[in-house]
């Protein structure tokens, strides 16, 4: 959840689920074990000289069952991991791992969802680096990832944990959905964004370079849907790269200057 790391949590419960399973595993093999004690018995009565005949047998389960059930939650959990693995992997993007196209789209329909109840106020915000074609030109794509990379790991970290959400949108191009934001504070959010990334130098192989970005900002209002949304944060991207780049351009502001 790569950020397959930053989805793979270091406790994402496996080890909770082999161990319950281990549990569930013996506990049946001791029932069975009690049943047909129970059963025999009540058919056959006590096999002679066997006065302890359903402590034996539930020791005897106990030690059969004990390393199947062992091998059994070994088992479980190798496979519990491998499908969080393969989920993480098919929702991130494999260079900067961040949530791909696909699983962004999802949980902003999920959060759309969630609005219609809460009222939440949402917006979301594109982001295309500047000119960035011009580093893949001068220094190489090799040297063009580490920084799609920096940047990934740059805009994470400056972002509030669990009310903001980074995905690649495509190429050079991210996407943020700001959850319980105004207008102000949202504008807010990508310009501190905006100033980090044009502040920081972007060095690889003994070479550096600096970058900045142009960012979109738009309401996601549950009554006009993700698409409607998004294709606004567009425009106004757009307008913040005809604008000069390296700038913020939010539905606030052009609402202010009508
Ligand atoms: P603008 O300011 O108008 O956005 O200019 P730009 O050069 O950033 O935009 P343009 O669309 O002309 O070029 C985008 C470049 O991003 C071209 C493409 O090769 C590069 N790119 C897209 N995805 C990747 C990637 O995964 N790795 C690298 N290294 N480059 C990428
Ligand atoms: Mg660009
Ligand atoms: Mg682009």
């Amino acid at each position: 959840m790569t950020q397959s790391y930053r989805l793979l949590h270091a406790d994402d419960g496996a080890v909770s689920r082999a161990l319950i399973f281990f549990g569930l595993v013996i506990a049946a093999a001791l029932s069975l074990a009690v049943l047909f004690a129970v059963v025999f018995t009540k058919f056959f009565g006590l096999p002679a000289g066997q006065d302890d005949f359903m402590l034996t047998t539930v020791v005897i389960a106990a030690c059969v069952a004990s390393p199947m059930a062992g091998l059994a939650a070994q088992n479980q959990y190798r496979v519990d991991r491998y499908q969080t693995t393969l989920e993480a992997m098919a929702s991130t993007d494999p260079l900067t791992g961040l949530l791909n196209r696909r699983s962004f789209k999802t949980l902003a329909e999920e959060e759309l969802e969630r609005m219609r109840r809460t009222q939440n106020s949402v917006y979301i915000a594109l982001f295309d680096l500047d000119h960035f074609k011009q580093v893949n030109d001068t220094y190489g794509h090799a040297f063009g990832d580490r920084v799609l990379t920096s940047i990934a790991n740059l805009s994470h970290a400056a972002l509030r944990g669990p009310f903001d959400r980074l995905g690649r949108w495509g190429g050079e191009e991210f996407i943020i959905l700001m959850s319980e934001v105004t207008q102000e504070q949202a504008h807010a959010v990508c310009e501190r964004l905006r100033k980090r990334i044009a502040g920081a130098d972007y060095t690889f192989n003994g070479k550096t370079t600096r970058i900045s970005a142009s960012f979109g900002v738009a309401k996601l209002r549950p009554e006009d849907g993700l698409t409607n949304c998004i294709e606004k944060a567009d425009a106004l991207l757009y307008e913040a790269k005809n604008g000069g780049r390296n700038r913020v351009r939010s539905e606030a502001k052009i609402r202010s200057a009508a």
